[in-house]
């Protein structure tokens, strides 16, 4: 199936697709999939003042009715899995049962969305006057802009939109210059949802075309009343404090540096098996990949040598390829930062197995790569920054507290797993004194999780929490009603005043 074939399955014109600015490679073979207008500021402004219009419209829409909205969007999501995973995979690069898990992800936040349509609960609290109640509620926030990252171009949109679209809001998206098809994809799914629901406010889903300065236009502009920015610790920080300048509420989920730690007691094949998806999945670009290894020194040489053997049986090539377990890297830049990071880490003593670039005789353009292991003798300047390509830094302990503030001491604090079969060990790791990450894990990877929880990270990754769980309020706003039943007016903290 060719991009046009998949493109026009999805509702889109591949010839409307050739005429702009912006030039849309495949990281798999460097071929240009189209060329797009991106966005003016005169055109944000316009997509702004849709979306707010159509806001206004959409949070009168009793929330049970907005979650059938996201339930028919799922439908479209399901009829169409195979055709959407398959342009993940064309524009990202992530192999196809990697696409598809996107989409199944999307599906899944759907269904969890439209459940939640029917439970955006507040609390009743005491009330200390006689006479009166107290009592939360929760109303529809606003705009939410989403800026995403090119490594998750659908799922990480669809954490926040089946979210804010039951809540009431509307949603503005700037996808990755990197991944825009995808996102005007998942617009031409959602705009079917819209014509079988009927009632749908025109502007309810913008999808912005552009880079930097179009993610700056969001950030800068007070119509977006949450800006959702997925990506790099620096895109965060020269995005929030726009949104800070204007006292706007930002969700950030940044870069992580996640590590495994692999402990006595460990059963060595689930390890094996889960630090090799962690590592190598997605050829190491995303953001809960492990990066770091810190494995008990009565283990580290064992390990080693069955890591080693790993992966070299891992296959590398073309991910539309069902047999391929690793695709391209997004892109030369990616190629150069990840030769960068190894050349640092051979000068901070380490020794690397792999990482070489592999099949540039078949595709000049593309950038494929054997996976790294580092050995390292301690956790450099190297190791403590995430270069989003698949290296493994592999450190070695003593006790479980080295291993732990070893795993603390980097700027970031997304995932984090530990394998041991011992109770004391897995409870302290989880514990207040443990992985100071979002995410914690025992016995599985650092990446993979499911949508049911929240997702996000502490430190640099940036606190913010989407997908499942609570997360929900965070694309809403939260008011504390008092109602006075009684026929005085008692003041709280018993103050008095003119009585
Ligand atoms: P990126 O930071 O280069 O780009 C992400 C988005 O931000 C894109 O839409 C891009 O156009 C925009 N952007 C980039 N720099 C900007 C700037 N200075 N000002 C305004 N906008 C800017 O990230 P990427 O290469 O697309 O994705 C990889 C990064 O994203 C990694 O660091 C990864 O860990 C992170 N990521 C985090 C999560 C998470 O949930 N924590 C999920 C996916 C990816």
């Amino acid at each position: 199936m060719d991009i046009d074939t998949v493109l026009a399955d999805l509702g889109l014109a591949p010839g409307d697709l050739q005429a702009g600015a912006l030039t849309v490679r495949s990281p798999i073979d460097g071929s240009v999939l189209a060329r797009l207008a991106p966005h003016s500021a005169q055109g944000i402004d316009a997509a702004l003042a849709r979306a707010q219009a159509a806001f206004l419209r959409w949070r009168d829409m009793p929330a049970p009715r907005r979650g059938e909205l996201v339930r028919l969007f799922g439908e479209e999501l399901r009829a169409n899995k195979t055709v959407l995973g398959r342009l993940v995979s064309m524009e990202s690069g992530k192999i196809l049962a990697e696409g598809e898990g996107e989409v199944q992800e999307m599906i899944d936040i759907c269904d969890f969305a439209v459940g939640l349509s029917r439970q955006l609960h507040g609390l009743t609290i005491a009330s200390e006057r006689p006479g009166h109640r107290m009592m939360e509620t929760w109303h529809p926030l606003g705009v939410v802009g989403v800026v995403s990252a090119f490594n998750f171009p659908v799922a990480v949109w669809a954490w926040n939109a089946a979210l804010a679209l039951v809540c009431g809001d509307a949603l503005v998206w700037k996808p990755s210059d990197k991944t825009p098809l995808c996102a005007l994809a998942c617009r031409a799914l959602f705009l079917r949802a819209c014509a079988r629901f009927g009632e749908v406010p025109e502007g309810l889903l913008e999808v912005v075309i552009g880079g930097r300065e179009a993610a700056e236009n969001l950030a800068d502009d007070r119509r977006i009343a949450l800006l959702s920015a997925t990506g790099s610790c620096a895109m965060g920080r020269a995005l929030a404090p726009r949104v800070a300048a204007r006292l706007g509420r930002s969700l950030l989920e940044l870069g992580g540096n996640n590590a495994i730690v692999v402990a006595p007691s460990a059963d060595p094949d689930l390890a094996v098996r889960a630090i090799l998806f962690s590592a190598v999945g997605t050829a190491g670009q995303r953001c809960t990949s492990a990066r770091r290894l810190i494995v008990h020194a009565s283990l580290r040489e064992t390990l080693l040598v069955r890591l080693r053997k790993a992966y070299d049986s891992v296959r590398i090539g073309d991910p539309l390829d069902p047999e391929t377990l690793m695709g391209p890297l997004i892109g030369r830049d990616a190629f150069d930062a990840m030769q960068a990071a190894l050349a640092a880490a051979r000068g901070e003593g380490g020794s690397v197995s792999g990482g070489e670039r592999v099949l540039a005789e078949r595709w000049p353009d593309a950038w494929y790569v054997r996976p790294a292991l580092v050995d390292m003798p301690a956790q450099t300047d190297t190791v403590c920054r995430e270069t989003f390509a698949p290296i493994l830094y592999v450190l070695g302990y003593t006790e479980l507290d080295q291993a732990i503030a070893l795993h603390n001491a980097v700027p970031q604090g997304l995932s984090s797993a530990i394998f041991t079969n011992e109770l004391r060990e897995a409870e302290r790791f989880l514990s207040a004194a443990g992985s100071d990450c979002g995410i914690v894990n025992v016995n599985i990877g650092t990446s993979g999780a499911e949508i049911g929880g929240a997702f996000g990270g502490e430190k640099d990754t940036g606190g913010g929490r989407e997908s499942g769980s609570d997360a929900w309020r965070a694309y809403m706003r939260r008011a504390t009603n008092t109602i006075n039943y009684s026929t005085e007016l008692p003041l709280a903290q018993g103050i008095r005043f003119g009585d």
